[in-house]
């Protein structure tokens, strides 16, 4: 049986993508920060809906330390693993000129320095199998002004994915999505005028599911012949509505 790694995975996509791994017979290994309670329920619905055992950690992707200790546990608790998906990810909205150098760093602690953070130690039980990274499709050229630390962060991220499909070749496969708007905490609070200004861009004309994406994220996990690969799954986006 298969064991997946997801970084932040007590709610969101996330969580998605542990139900979507687990429905395909994987043992799931859910990292969390701050929503403790959500982690525990999250595990009770998987160990109770499907054949599987989930296992829990908590650990700040961004923290040095704690990544490197989590790693070690993983290897003397549980063993090897199959699948690593970078997918703990923030955002601090605030406009070019107000955005504070900590909120700046925050943002790149988090969904970058953490995706490089957890790539490296996961290699201490990750031998044989994929790495799969969570981008978005700001990194083309709908970037946002109240976003240009995530957008960067975002785009560190694929260049990230590039390197490490390189270097970590052959036995390690590293692909990555960039998906559009995705129904989740992150976007709930969203105005209604610009969520329909956002909606019309897209092709689709509606913001993905998180579903969808964690479909997209098990292919790239089940398909053994992709490598350093971008999926871009966003509904098909006009940026300049005409
Ligand atoms: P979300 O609903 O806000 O969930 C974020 C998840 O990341 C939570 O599980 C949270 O865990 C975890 N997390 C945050 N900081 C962490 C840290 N320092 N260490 C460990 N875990 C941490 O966000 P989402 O929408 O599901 O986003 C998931 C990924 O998709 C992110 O990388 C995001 O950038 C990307 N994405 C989202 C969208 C969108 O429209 N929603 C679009 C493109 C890409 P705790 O609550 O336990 O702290």
């Amino acid at each position: 049986m298969k064991t997946v790694f997801i970084s932040g995975a007590s709610r969101g996509l996330g969580a998605v993508i542990a139900k979507t791994f687990a429905s395909n017979n994987y043992n799931v290994i859910i990292n969390y920060n701050n929503s403790e309670h959500e982690a525990n329920d999250l595990k009770k619905f998987l160990e109770s809906n499907y054949k599987i055992k989930c296992f829990l950690y908590k650990c700040d992707v961004s923290n040095e330390f704690e990544v490197k200790d989590m790693f070690l546990k993983i290897k003397g608790e549980i063993g090897n693993i199959d699948c690593v998906i970078n997918n703990a990810g923030i955002s601090l909205d605030n406009s070019l000129i107000d955005k504070t150098y900590d909120e700046f760093m925050k943002v790149i602690s988090v969904n970058l320095l953490g995706t490089y953070l957890i790539s490296k130690y996961s290699l201490e039980v990750l031998k044989k199998g994929c790495i799969i990274n969570v981008s978005s499709n700001n990194i083309y050229e709908g970037s946002y002004i109240e976003s240009i630390d995530y957008d960067a962060s975002k785009a560190g991220v694929i260049s990230l994915t590039h390197s490490l499909a390189r270097f970590l070749a052959p036995n390690i496969r590293v692909n990555a999505v960039a998906p559009g708007w995705i129904l989740t905490d992150m976007t709930k609070d969203l105005d209604l005028n610009f969520k329909k200004y956002e909606e019309d861009k897209i092709l689709l004309k509606r913001f993905g599911k998180s579903e969808e994406i964690a479909d997209a994220v098990y292919f790239l996990a089940s398909n053994e012949y992709v490598n350093d690969c971008i999926l871009r799954i966003d509904g098909g986006i006009r940026w300049i509505l005409i």
